[in-house]
């Protein structure tokens, strides 16, 4: 009988294994034709300024809506797009998309608002992607100042001459910069500096437990108070409470972003949002 069961519990895993595999597959397979096939979406997380409470603008967040498996979370395919390369192309689209948007925002009477787009690092190792920028803007006629790029430390790290030429090339043009997910990896200091960006987004692993723990409580603190003193803006994302909220607002955290505020979403809910705040 124990055999039997073992027997049970291996098919049981071998199954879930070869689903596992399988939706890899699709993913994989699946990618290349979803550009053509327009099954990508952008959707829109509201940022505000946390003294005046007002929007300042929205995270563009990409979503794959596939025929079988329903929307798909970038976390699932982002990775699957920069290993295959595909990351090019669909990040192409996604700074037309969201030029698009943020040129429609400000024709809605939003016009000082500002749209984030996240960069992978694989962006900038292939791909020119200042020409994609710079081309993405001037087809939808937005100014650079519109767009904030995210970059990640994935990307700062590479570190390669080049890739601080284009950073430094895109903040040039006029793009804001950000540092995404900022004290989770190996930050370190020079590269602020280095790499000149306006504004840090503190990473939600840190903003989560923060009134319940001394540790994140402080390093939330510390990311302020030495962004500040570098002249540099912070944002706090992943904000799921209000408690959270008045204590980012009492350390002087400039923006937030996250749950309590608004959850991300799609183009028809996002022009809902902007209409009934006017
Ligand atoms: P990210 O840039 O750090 O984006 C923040 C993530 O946190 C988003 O997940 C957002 O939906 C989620 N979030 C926002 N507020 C809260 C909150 O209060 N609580 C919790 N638990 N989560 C919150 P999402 O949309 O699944 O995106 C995951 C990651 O995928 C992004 O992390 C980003 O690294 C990547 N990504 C998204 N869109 C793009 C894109 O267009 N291009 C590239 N290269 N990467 C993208
Ligand atoms: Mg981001
Ligand atoms: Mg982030
Ligand atoms: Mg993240």
């Amino acid at each position: 009988e124990a055999k039997a069961s073992g027997r049970n519990t291996y098919r049981y895993f071998n199954e879930a294994m070869n689903e596992a595999a399988n939706e890899t597959l699709v993913i994989e397979l699946g990618l290349s034709k979803a550009l053509e096939l327009q099954q990508f979406e952008l959707h829109y997380q509201p940022q505000i300024d946390l003294k005046t409470g007002k929007l300042i603008g929205a995270e563009s967040l990409i979503r794959w809506r596939h025929p079988e498996l329903g929307l798909i979370s970038p976390s699932q395919f982002i990775p699957v797009a920069e290993e295959v390369g595909m990351i090019v192309a669909i990040g192409k689209w996604v700074l037309e998309e969201a030029c698009r948007q943020v040129k429609i925002w400000h024709e809605m009477g939003f016009s000082d608002s500002v749209i984030g787009v996240n960069l992978s690092a694989v962006q900038f190792t292939s791909g020119n992607i200042e020409q994609t920028v710079r081309d993405a803007l001037k087809q939808a006629g937005v100014s650079a100042k519109m767009i904030e790029l995210e970059l990640t430390e994935s990307i700062i790290l590479k570190d390669a001459d080049n890739v601080l030429e284009k950073v430094h090339n895109l903040k040039q043009m006029g793009c804001r910069l950000s540092i995404d997910d900022f004290g989770t990896g190996y930050s370190s200091l020079a590269y602020l500096k280095r790499f000149a960006v306006n504004k840090l987004k503190i990473d939600q692993a840190f903003i989560k437990d923060m009134q319940h723990n001394q540790d994140d409580d402080v390093i939330v603190r510390t990311i302020i108070q030495m962004a500040h003193n570098l002249g540099l803006k912070t944002i706090a994302e992943g904000i799921e409470d209000p408690a959270t909220l008045e204590l980012l607002r009492s350390y002087h955290c400039d923006e937030a972003q996250g749950y309590f505020i608004a959850r991300p979403m799609d183009q028809a809910a996002f022009y809902e949002y902007l209409s009934a705040l006017e």
